[in-house]
């Protein structure tokens, strides 16, 4: 693959860090105007995101006929890393999760009408939506196929649900629901995917499950269905391609993960710079310590390297490949990177970095769940070596 960008990604890419630098940044601080999910109040939002759509930069991963950007997978790389360069950059240009992922299913495959009601709204930035999938133990988490509780009986000409969820971000916040609940026992296509509105009954949201960091909107939330009533026309594609769904989801969505992940490192990067070349210990600047050069550099190289993995994986997406064991190398080292790299740099700012005068306490609570989300990081490498089993030596083959 060719690395280049064209001119028009890298006016984009120019235009992104510019809207961040002048409209989200400055809303970072102060922090105790931060709402209770510690992150941007909701009107706040909204001004930031009437800014992004009058500059067009909005819904990047949607396509231009819909209101959106329409820009490929590697498109997004560039485009998301500097999106979150801000922590409020990828919810004011409409690429945040979970909508980011729910949007990306729902219009690869979804059916005309489906995509019209729901959809456009997330498009539009109207509604919020979740994907509603983990269970509390005895139910699934690492293991959907194999051990997922919930179920949804045809009754009729309804599909009935009875189960139980947690830890489904946005929840407390989102109108449109994504469902994943058992139809069947077949171990493929034993599940099923549903759409559901937040306002139908038979269900509820139990509580909000306290986090140790930062937060989407809505926050984490346990939900119980007692008999939540889905019409046959709310089914999001056939029955029995609940796996399926959530495989398709999950590729593209665990990537736009790392694209933002990176853009957050070369964030608390740029701050942990600004000191170490101004503060001074034993007769120069921090900056001029070979140990804190060999920790700077080492941080350094490992966001390039992810920066390589996504890019790679991303163009295997863009060439119709479903580049899983890509997108698992490439969230295993974006998520550990995030984490060593906000380490580092608190390192480097030494108590002020521990403080709340910067953003990297925040990222730093923020970071620990990159390595649980959309799979814990010891799947992936399961994942990573059943892969090298299968193919051997062609694990590492090029494309030719
Ligand atoms: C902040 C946050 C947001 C989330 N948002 C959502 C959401 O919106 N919707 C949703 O449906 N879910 C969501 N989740 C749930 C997330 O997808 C699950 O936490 C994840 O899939 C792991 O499932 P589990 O927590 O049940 O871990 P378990 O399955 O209980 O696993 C626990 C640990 O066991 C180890 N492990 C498991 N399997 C293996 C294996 N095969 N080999 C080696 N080690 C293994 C891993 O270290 C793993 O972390 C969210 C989680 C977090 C923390």
């Amino acid at each position: 693959m060719d690395f280049t960008l064209s001119p028009e990604i890298e006016e984009l890419r120019r235009r992104v860090g510019e809207f961040v630098q002048d409209n989200c940044i400055p809303l970072e601080s102060p922090r105790e105007s931060f709402d209770e999910h510690e992150n941007i109040p909701l009107e706040k939002l909204a001004g930031l995101r009437d800014k992004a759509k009058v500059a067009g930069l909005w819904a990047p991963q949607m396509p231009k006929e819909l209101g959106g950007m329409g820009l490929s997978m590697t498109e997004q790389a560039v485009i998301y890393e500097a999106a979150n360069f801000s922590i409020f950059g990828p919810a004011a240009l409409n690429c945040a999760a979970p909508d980011d992922g729910n949007m990306r299913l729902l219009w690869m495959v979804g059916s005309d009408a489906q995509k019209e009601k729901w959809l456009q709204p997330i498009i539009d930035g109207k509604v919020r939506s979740a994907f509603v999938m983990t269970e509390p133990h005895p139910g699934s988490g690492s293991d959907p196929a194999g051990m997922m509780r919930t179920k949804a009986e045809k009754k009729g000409d309804k599909w009935v649900v009875h189960g139980h969820k947690w830890f489904i971000t946005g929840a407390g916040a989102s109108t449109h629901f994504i469902l994943i609940a058992r139809t069947s026992h077949d171990p493929r296509n034993g599940l099923s995917a549903f759409l559901f509105h937040k306002d139908q009954p038979g269900w509820e949201i139990v509580r909000k499950v306290p986090i140790m960091g930062p937060e989407e909107h809505g926050g984490h939330c346990e939900l119980r269905f007692d008999g939540l009533e889905i019409p046959e026309e709310n089914l999001l594609m056939k029955v029995g391609d609940g796996l399926r769904a959530t495989q398709i989801r999950l590729g593209p969505a665990r990537l736009t993960h790392c694209m933002r992940w990176l853009g957050m490192s070369e964030r608390a990067m740029s701050i942990a710079a600004e000191y170490v070349k101004d503060r001074e210990s034993f007769g120069t600047t921090l900056a001029e310590h070979e140990g804190v050069q060999w920790m700077l550099g080492e941080a350094a190289m490992n966001i390039h390297t992810g920066r390589l993995l996504t890019m790679y994986a991303a163009w295997k997406l863009d060439q119709g490949d479903r580049a899983r064991k890509e997108v698992s190398m490439a969230k295993v080292q974006v998520a550990e990177t995030l984490n060593k790299t906000v380490d580092t740099c608190i390192q480097l700012c030494g108590a002020r970095g521990y403080s709340r005068d910067t953003l990297l306490e925040w990222m730093y609570r923020y970071a620990r769940q990159a390595q649980l989300v959309d799979g814990a990081s010891e799947v992936h490498k399961m994942i990573m070596s059943r892969f090298f089993i299968k193919e051997g030596r062609d694990f590492w083959s090029w494309d030719a």
